[in-house]
């Protein structure tokens, strides 16, 4: 299967809310480019360094998602032109992503990850860090961020029940975040889903889903 049948096939699959990042982490241009020519817009990576090179060579209409993990000194390599930024797991990279922004005259959209795998390796705030982080003054000061939703990653398992008991507890905080109100709060993405398990992810509630190897290939 060519990328662009891939690609064509999941899009095909998903429900109407579900929005595809397709993740092109370590891939070559050219196939990024096969993806765009088949109609993608949005393309995920997790370094950027090489989000920042991909987005220099690439059509300008292409909505770039970071998804890795984010060191605070490189936000301003992607703060002219990133899209979203769905690993925030902390009100200081928040406060960077923010000052940065406001050197562009921008406000950025972020998520913020939730931390739901059994595994130690995996990043994200639990629910106490979460709702401190949105409760502090310094949070709701900030006016060049705005937190439009919640990320996160399932443990790499084998098994579908504990995939799914991980998302389900995503999506419940999810939805007990959605009544906070700020002004720069306004929870309406829940991305979750990945290759193995967007499945899952989607009939759990999902509604951004970043799929990789899948698309592209295994990396
Ligand atoms: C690499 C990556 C993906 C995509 O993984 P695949 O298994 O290739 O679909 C999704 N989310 C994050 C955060 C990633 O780093």
């Amino acid at each position: 299967m060519t990328i662009k049948e891939n690609l064509l096939a999941i899009k095909n699959s998903l429900p109407e809310p579900v929005t595809l990042v397709a993740v092109s982490k370590t891939k070559p241009v050219s196939d990024l480019m096969e993806a765009y020519e088949a109609g993608q817009r949005i393309f995920g990576e997790n370094k950027i360094q090489e989000m920042t090179d991909k987005w220099e060579q690439l059509p300008k209409d292409i909505q770039w998602h970071m998804i890795g993990h984010v060191q605070s000194n490189k936000v301003k390599y992607m703060a002219s032109y990133v899209t979203l930024v769905h690993g925030v797991d902390s009100l200081k990279l928040l406060q960077e992503i923010n000052k940065q922004a406001k050197k562009h005259d921008r406000v950025i959209d972020c998520l913020l990850q939730i931390y739901i795998a059994e595994e130690e390796s995996k990043f994200g705030l639990d629910v106490n860090e979460l709702n401190e982080l949105l409760q502090s003054e310094t949070f709701k000061e900030l006016q060049h961020i705005r937190v439009i939703g919640l990320m996160g990653m399932a443990t790499f398992t084998d098994s579908e029940a504990q995939i799914k008991k991980e998302f389900q507890n995503l999506k419940a905080i999810f939805d007990s975040t959605k009544g906070i109100t700020a002004a720069n709060f306004d929870l309406s993405v829940l991305s979750m889903g990945m290759s193995g398990d967007y499945k899952i992810a989607i009939a759990c509630g999902s509604t951004m889903v970043r799929i990789g190897s899948s698309i592209f290939g295994t990396r």
